[in-house]
């Protein structure tokens, strides 16, 4: 099977092009890019029509918790501590595996229609990934371990038995291991944790450094600042994938800078819940990677990273009075081929590039409110909406072609299906 998109502004992301867009031809066979050319005379099987409109690589969301689509916009004046204790873990424990199914469901449409093609979950629920198959998104799967309820290594053999029956199973699927985070794994726990990541060689995710609380406890048992817990615990030894990092200070940053660490950022979610946000133009002059995260609907209020993007460069030039501390195109970077670094994807994803798998969205730039686009890239990164998005496709896959969901889902059934899970745990 093999699909052109012809003719559209192609922004690849690729550090051999640099910022530079292209009128480009851009050619899939089956699941991978076999050609970027102006104009590809080949033969084909489907054609899309790409003209004055934008190609990019497909959004990776590196930090969300997919079944938590319920709670959307739930954290409204609750602390972090407050709303986990009173108002999700709670609910959480009367939710069935169906429900988690169907708010799984709920999340990755999301993604699909507002251009995220991967995403790093960070839930539970012994058939959430039944709905990441159905939809065709591409995932980085896992099951979120804490052991703060003596229910750990229940936790940890569900993992091993989701890992162990997924694995081969799907291209689309990989995995890494997850603790919820440093202050709800005991010290045994994480030891665990740690090699059990090492032996499947999976990048380790988890919350890390979110806010000033938690700190607090972890100093409690540690004695130590959370950098500093991370290699007392041996876990430098594994990639790491830490979600939030907001008061990493300059001290931690010397220790962190050479070792093999993403930090997701996550601003709306941070803003939300009052903990501040990250730094990350120092991280990035560290030479840390930093990526973008939407967190769960609870706290992120939506998985549509556009609107999660368009908070970051600013939130940074107005933390440092400076404007040149980061710009529109390292955005896009983080948003995208970051992404794919973190979670040791970036051979097959994160950009358009020959050889690669074929994830990329159509944007149409053309509605008044963005009329005219003087600068493509920071219009991307400063104001356009998931109403931009035309075309969503995942290892060559359309999954969505002119905001048309091409998937067998009754969207509105499912709306219904979610409507009595709210209603039913009295959300
Ligand atoms: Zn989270």
């Amino acid at each position: 099977m093999i699909t052109v998109i012809k003719k559209g502004l192609v922004i690849t992301m690729d550090d051999k092009r640099n910022e530079k867009i292209e009128k480009l031809d851009v050619v899939i066979e089956n699941d991978t890019i076999i050609a970027l050319e102006e104009n590809y005379l080949g033969n084909y099987d489907k054609l899309i029509d790409a003209t004055n409109k934008v190609i990019m690589p497909g959004l990776i969301n590196c930090h969300t918790h997919l079944g938590m689509s319920i709670f959307r916009c739930t954290n409204d004046s609750l602390s972090l501590m407050d709303w986990l204790n009173k108002k999700i873990w709670p609910i959480e424990n009367n939710m069935t595996d169906e429900d988690i199914y169907y708010t799984t469901l709920l999340s990755c449409i999301e993604m699909i229609k507002t251009g995220t093609t991967t995403s790093a979950d960070h839930y539970f629920g012994k058939n959430t990934i039944d709905a990441v198959k159905n939809t065709k998104i591409r995932e980085i799967f896992t099951r979120c371990l804490m052991d703060s309820d003596g229910n750990g290594d229940e936790r940890i053999n569900e993992f091993i038995n989701l890992y162990e029956e997924n694995k081969d199973k799907s291209p689309l699927i990989t995995f890494s291991v997850s603790p919820h985070s440093l202050y709800t794994c005991s010290k045994d726990y994480l030891d665990k944790i740690q090699k059990l990541a090492l032996k499947y060689n999976l990048p380790i995710h988890m919350h890390f450094s979110e806010n000033l609380d938690e700190i607090e406890t972890i100093k409690n048992t540690y004695n130590l600042k959370p950098a500093y817990v991370l290699d007392k615990l041996n876990l430098f030894e594994n990639k790491l994938v830490l979600a939030h990092g907001v008061f990493i200070d300059d001290e931690e940053i010397e220790l962190l800078k050479d070792k093999d660490i993403s930090i997701v950022h996550n601003p709306i979610s941070n803003l939300n819940l009052g903990c501040g946000f990250a730094p990350i133009s120092k991280y990035i002059k560290n030479n840390i990677n930093v990526c973008i995260g939407t967190d769960g609907q609870g706290s992120g209020n939506s998985l549509n990273m556009f609107e999660h993007i368009r908070y970051v460069d600013m939130l940074q030039k107005a933390l440092f009075k400076d404007p040149t501390v980061i710009n529109s195109y390292d955005v896009l970077k983080m948003a995208t081929i970051n992404g794919a670094k973190a979670f040791n994807l970036d051979d097959k994803i994160g950009s358009i590039e020959v050889g690669k798998k074929a994830d990329m969205i159509i944007l149409n730039l053309n509605n008044i409110e963005i009329y005219p686009v003087n600068d493509i890239i920071s219009q991307i990164v400063h104001g356009i909406s998931f109403n931009n998005v035309e075309t969503t496709i995942i290892n060559g896959d359309i999954l969505m072609e002119n905001q048309q969901l091409l998937l067998d889902i009754d969207e509105n059934d499912l709306k219904n299906k979610i409507k009595k899970i709210v209603e039913r745990l009295n959300i």
